[in-house]
């Protein structure tokens, strides 16, 4: 299973031996989903859902359109996205260490039956934390080089209100943590906007010219992404 974006949706597929590509929209939080032939490609499988965006969007916004219920007692039950797909969060009471572990359509989290719901938001940031620590090096070994461009430090970090920053003197980048929650394209995108700073300041017309550079599709990527 993987996560795509596309027409501005996260849809995860899932290669099946069957012989058309069928597309389903999950209640209740209208996450798209599509089963799809194993020989078809992936520019194939875009072509296809691309040209049903009219009926993503219906079916969507019968449902309401509503994002995934985000964790809030990090209670069994409740739901929780990794990459961009969608799990049910499930606890084990345990006296052994906290732990953090995923199957295909749950999030399991060891945890000691008496921890406060803080504790186990803590448990799952750290861990969010780490999938972020563990992506982030690739795509500055990707992207660096191409922009000629090199970050002297970067951070992961809780934030609020933005998805990454850039501390231009000190060549240091921030990325938000909550990044892990969501398809990977968000991350790679804000790794690349914020490695564009190291060229250009501020946010003007050539910032926008380099980043239509090097990600054409920047601007539907960004919309996505606020729009969540
Ligand atoms: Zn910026």
């Amino acid at each position: 299973m993987k996560t795509m974006l596309i027409a501005g949706y996260d849809v995860t597929v899932e290669k099946k031996n069957i012989k058309h590509l069928h597309i389903y929209i999950k209640a209740p939080d209208g996450s798209v989903y599509a089963s799809v032939p194993r020989y078809m490609t992936e520019e194939s499988i875009r072509l296809t859902i691309e040209s049903k965006r009219e009926w993503i969007h219906k079916h969507k916004e019968k449902m309401g359109n509503r994002e995934p219920q985000c964790a809030k007692r990090f209670e069994s039950g409740e739901t929780l996205c990794v990459w961009g797909v969608p799990y049910r969060l499930a606890l084990l009471p345990s006296k052994k260490e906290n732990k953090v572990t995923l199957s295909e359509e749950t999030l399991f989290l060891q945890v000691k039956e008496e921890s406060s719901a803080a504790q186990r938001e803590k448990i799952i940031n750290e861990w969010y934390r780490e999938l972020l620590k563990k992506e982030i090096p690739g795509l500055l070994q990707k992207w660096e080089p191409v922009m000629g461009v090199h970050a002297e430090d970067w951070q992961i970090k809780n934030m609020r209100t933005r998805w990454g920053t850039c501390n231009v003197r000190e060549k240091r980048i921030w990325i938000n943590l909550n990044l892990a929650k969501k398809n990977p394209v968000y991350l790679e995108y804000i790794v690349v906007h914020e490695l564009c700073h190291l060229i250009e300041k501020s946010h003007n017309e050539v910032f926008k010219k380099w980043m239509t550079y090097y990600l054409p599709d920047w601007r539907n990527i960004r919309k996505a992404l606020n729009e969540r």
